[in-house]
């Protein structure tokens, strides 16, 4: 929490920076709608170049919030930039011509320069396009690579237009103080592509792995198995996940998230379940043993590690069942293991998978698995339906809201219903971990 909010603090003040410099600078004043419309360029355009930060996978930032918290923030304030930036030309009381002698400050005037203004125009048009077209990415039926190519490079051109718009026509901007500020902001910018595009690319080069297992777990699901090649392996705790590149050059686009199902051991092979979906997870029994393979490791939050709770509830649906595979696996090679509750949803039994593992789990003192089927075959004499307020009374001990950690992954209808039946169970926020499979 602590963590958290102090990352929001050094959001803000990176945020607010240039207006608060534009500020200090003790121009004189001009009319209050004026202000206003210059105070919204300045924000709209910080944070713009802060979004290129929250989207260039920082482990220090989307390890302490979530990368999914991390993602919604970009996506969020990537509409309030929007907005900020289309009101702020019409706030202005223009009074147009070429800049005055004797008005140097531009306390009266405000630019019509064509070459000054152009720049803006086209950041005004490209803008709205760019986000509508993130919105609607899978209506537009984008392939995800080639959106996030036009993305990261389409936010690029937008920064370069507003840098040249903003040191041409601002009145702030113009001020070395707060021209310096944009051109560190915007290498801000370049660096987070750089580091995403290049940087880990490069390091994932040197540090290759390659597919040690690819086998069918149910009729759409798969487990997949990576060794290091050459190196030690990466380091992770259990419950992360990765992005994953099987089969292409570490510099392209072609990689995606997925949980770790293994846990971490003095066994360097990383273990994943993935679901059929689409193109990548669609096309796995085209992938062979000994294929290349690299990541960019390790992510997330889902993970029990550095709490003090005792009873570990895990809630699954589906493929979810991935992260909570690797935090299972890592509680039964502690030495002082905590309690654990596996509650793993399906539609049918055929769709369970690592069943004799979990078996054998629920036969052992300290964890019990509990499988909930919404379409059982006759025959099935476990739960049945969703798992909901009512199943968790039913199976849970009271005492297990006042006190243990509640890990939540499967489908966001699951997710929405769970956290809700805890929270007006009295479950704290604090101990409800929940990850999505999806960014929408
Ligand atoms: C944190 C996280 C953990 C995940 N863990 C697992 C797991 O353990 N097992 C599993 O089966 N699935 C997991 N997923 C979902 C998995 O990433 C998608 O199913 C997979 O990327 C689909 O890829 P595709 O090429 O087959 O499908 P595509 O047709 O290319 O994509 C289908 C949809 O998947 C999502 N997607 C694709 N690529 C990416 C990407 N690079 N980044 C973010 N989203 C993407 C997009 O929403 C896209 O619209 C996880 C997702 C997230 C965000």
């Amino acid at each position: 929490m602590l963590r958290a909010t102090l990352w929001a603090l050094v959001y803000l003040t990176i945020v607010c920076l240039p207006l608060l410099t534009g500020w200090l600078l003790d121009l004189p004043p001009r009319s209050v709608r004026n202000e206003l419309a210059s105070g919204l360029g300045l924000l709209a355009f910080s944070i713009i170049l802060v979004e290129f930060v929250l989207s260039g996978r920082f482990r220090t930032v989307s390890n302490t919030l979530g990368l999914d918290i991390t993602i919604r923030f970009h996506q969020l304030m990537g509409g309030v930039a929007l907005v900020f930036a289309l009101v702020h030309p019409f706030v202005y009381k223009f009074l147009p011509g070429p800049p005055r002698p004797w008005d140097p400050t531009r306390e009266l005037t405000i630019t019509s320069d064509f070459w000054a203004i152009l720049p803006g125009i086209l950041a005004f048009v490209l803008l709205p396009t760019f986000v509508l077209a993130s919105i609607y990415r899978d209506e537009l039926q984008y392939k995800y690579e080639r959106w996030r190519l036009v993305h990261g490079f389409g936010a690029l051109l937008i920064a370069v237009l507003l840098l040249l718009h903003a040191e041409a026509a601002g009145r702030y901007s113009a001020e070395p103080a707060v021209a310096w500020m944009w051109r560190g902001l915007t290498s801000l910018a370049v660096l987070s592509l750089i580091h995403v595009y290049i940087a880990k690319p490069l390091y994932q080069m040197r540090h290759r792995w390659r597919v040690s297992r690819v086998e069918r777990l149910t009729p759409r699901q798969w487990d997949l198995r990576i060794v290091p090649d050459g190196h030690d392996g990466a380091s992770y705790q259990a419950g992360q996940f990765v992005w994953l590149n099987v089969g292409h050059s570490p510099f392209s686009l072609n990689e995606n998230p997925f949980s770790i199902s293994s846990a971490p051991s003095d066994n360097p092979e990383m273990g994943f379940v993935i679901k059929e979906l689409g193109d990548f997870t669609g096309a796995l029994d085209q992938v062979a043993v000994g294929d290349k393979a690299y990541i960019d490791s390790a992510h997330g939050t889902l993970t029990i590690d550095g709490r003090s709770e005792r009873d570990i509830i895990m809630i699954a649906g589906g493929v979810g069942v991935a992260p909570m595979l690797g935090i299972l696996r890592k509680i039964a090679l502690d030495e002082d293991r905590c309690n654990a509750v596996l509650i793993y949803g399906n539609r049918t039994s055929e769709q369970i998978v690592f069943r004799d593992e979990l078996d054998e789990l629920d036969q052992s003192e300290w964890a019990d698995v509990v499988h909930v089927l919404s379409e059982p075959q006759t025959g099935w004499s476990g739960e049945t339906g969703f798992i909901d307020g009512e199943l968790l009374d039913r199976i849970l001990p009271k005492h297990l809201y006042e006190s243990g950690l509640f890990v939540l992954c499967g489908p966001p209808i699951m997710l929405t219903l769970v956290e809700k039946a805890l929270i007006d169970r009295g479950v704290s926020a604090h101990r409800i971990l929940s990850e999505r499979f999806q960014y929408d």
